[in-house]
This record gives C-alpha cells, structure tokens and sequence, in this order.
C-alpha cells in the first residue's frame, strides 16, 4: 500500500540557518506518527511543507500519494489541519466558522460537528473572540476532524486544553485509526505520544535522533523521582540511594519530620521504587523529565555530532 506519508532528503533553509536537514520519512497508512522534539526541533517547519504552506529548499515530499506543491485544493481537502499557532476570524460564531470550514473542506456528516463540539465540551454559540485559547485550540480540532479526512496533520494539537479534554482528544485519535485514517501529531510532550502513536521519530536541532516503536525508545525511560520519607534520616536515605548508579542528580534533604528526595532515573525504576520502599512514604511522584533534557541527555552527542559533520560539508 501506498504509505499515507513519504519524504526523501526534505530539507528547508532559511537563510543560512538550516531547520530542517534531508528528512526520510516513511508513515504507512492507518497509522499514528508522533513527530516529537524540544523547541525549535523542526517540527512545524516538517508539518508546513506537508501542507504545502512552505516549500522545500530540497528534497521531495508524497502525501497520499500526492506532491504537496501540485495536489492543490483537491489534496487539501483529503487532510484535516491543526496548525501551531492557529489565527481564526474572531467575529462570528463558532458553528458559522465551522459552516465556512465545511464548505471548503467537503462534505462533513449530518451532526458531525455537534459530535465533536459536545465531546469537547465546545459552545458552538458563542463568538470566536470571546473564546479561551483552549476554546478555539478546540474549533481547530473540530475543523480538522469534521469531514473524516484520509490524513489528519496536527501540530501540538492538545496545547491549551485541560486534562479531560486532552483525554479525549487522545481517545478521537484511536477512533481515527480504527476508521483507517492516518494520523500525524508533533509534540514536545512525550506521554501523549506514548499513550496514541504506533512510532516515532524524535527531531533534534532539524535532525532524527531516534526513530522507530514508541516503547523502543530509551526516552520512555527517563523519569524524574521525588518522594517524601518519614521515620528516616538524611544520611540513611543517601546511602541507600547512592548505591544505586542508575541515578542522576540525587538531592536528599530532611526537612522538618520529613527527608525529601528528589533524582533522575534512567532506566530500571523498580529497584528505586523497592528502595523508597523500605521507609514510610508520605508523598511519591513519578514525572517525565522535560523533553529537551532527555533527548539532549540521551542523544545529543549524535546530534551535535551530525551537525557539525553537515556544517563542514556546508562549508566545504
Ligand atoms: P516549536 O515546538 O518551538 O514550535 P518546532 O520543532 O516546530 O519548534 P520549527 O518552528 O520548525 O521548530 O523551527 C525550526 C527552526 O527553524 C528553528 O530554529 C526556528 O527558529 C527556525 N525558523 C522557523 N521558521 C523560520 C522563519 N520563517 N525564518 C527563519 N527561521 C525560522
């Protein structure tokens, strides 16, 4: 089957700064793609030229089968478009939007974007300018959804929503596969890629850095511990914890009846999980560390490596 997605040494400049360098990427149809990495990865720059929005310095795009540059109206309209930074007309009401939108996009079920405005706990009522950023963050999902496209394109899809609304938007993804549509999504959160993407590809500084099944990943490993003991002492808690070399950064601190800890785990949590164990635990809390951390921790020497083999052959 034709893949929903191909790119082959897709590259953009600007100026002489490169943000994106020889992309090849491959999304097979009916699946989901997170594209993830810090600030500044190359995401939104990958996503336009999909969309056709920017073109390629070099390099060659097929979505659905399609170049970007020639697929004109007919292509667009095949895929639903979240973009990063959305700017909509603020003087009218959502659902009057939302009747423009589909009338551009193609044909859009009978109370299909009643559906989706009441999933998402949308007032389709009121004017777009009196909305929360998350409200209208909101009407972009609708507009992308509505018409059941082949190919959905979200950038930062869930920036701005609350919790339960981001859940759903999760859930809307797996029902969009289910139905056979393709769908990529960036994000600079790796756990709401975790939680829908069969693969991934995580850009660093315009460069893959990793690519392949989420739980491949060594990021998903990274976690960040903090945990409140009681009935302990600061020093038993760092000898016992030090002796573990998978953590980084550990910080131990008694405060009042109780020793605070904070520290990074790469790789196995089980043994630290065991080791918090043996004291009376007050407070726990297991996070992901931002992004950019891990993938710079992680993968930065190959990234920076990469760099700077392409900088001297741009100069050379
Ligand atoms: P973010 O999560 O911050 O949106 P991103 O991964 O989407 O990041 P891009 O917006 O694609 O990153 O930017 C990639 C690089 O290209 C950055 O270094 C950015 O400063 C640069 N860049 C993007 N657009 C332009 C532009 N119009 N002119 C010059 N540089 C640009």
């Amino acid at each position: 089957m034709t893949p929903a997605i191909r790119t082959a040494e897709l590259s953009k400049r600007y100026g002489s700064r490169t943000a994106l360098h020889a992309l090849d990427l491959t999304i097979p149809s009916g699946s989901v793609f997170g594209l993830i990495g810090p600030n500044g990865a190359g995401k939104t720059t990958t996503l336009r030229m999909l969309l056709d929005i920017i073109r390629p310095t070099s390099g060659t795009a097929r979505v659905l089968g399609e170049d970007p540059r020639t697929g004109g109206p007919a292509l667009r309209r095949r895929i639903g478009f979240v973009p990063g930074e959305l700017r909509l007309e603020g003087r009218v009401k959502g659902r009057a939007l939302l009747d423009h939108f589909a009338d551009i996009s193609g044909p859009v079920k009978p109370g299909a974007i009643d559906a989706l405005a009441e999933r998402l706990g949308l007032d389709l009522t009121r004017q777009v300018r009196t909305l929360s950023k998350g409200n209208k963050q909101k009407l972009g999902l609708v507009q992308a959804f509505m018409h059941a496209p082949e190919l959905l394109v979200l950038d930062e899809p869930t920036s701005g929503l609350d919790p339960l609304v981001q859940r759903e938007f999760l859930t809307m993804v797996r029902e969009a596969r289910e139905n056979g549509q393709t769908v990529l999504l960036s994000s600079h959160v790796l756990s709401e890629i975790q939680q829908t993407a069969d693969a991934v590809a995580v850009l660093s500084r315009g460069r893959v850095v990793a690519e392949g099944a989420v739980e491949s990943l060594r990021l998903a490993s990274i976690r960040r511990v903090r945990a409140g003991l009681a009935d302990t002492t600061e020093d038993a808690v760092r000898t016992a914890l030090g002796k573990l070399t998978h953590l980084r950064d550990l910080d131990v601190t008694a405060m009042g009846e109780v020793v605070r800890v904070t520290a990074t785990v790469n790789g196995d949590i089980d043994a630290v999980v065991k080791e918090i164990a043996r004291h009376r635990v007050v407070d726990l809390a297991v996070e992901e560390p931002d992004l950019e951390e891990s993938v710079l921790g992680l993968y930065g020497d190959a990234a920076s490596t990469e760099r700077e083999t392409a900088e001297e052959a741009d100069r050379g």
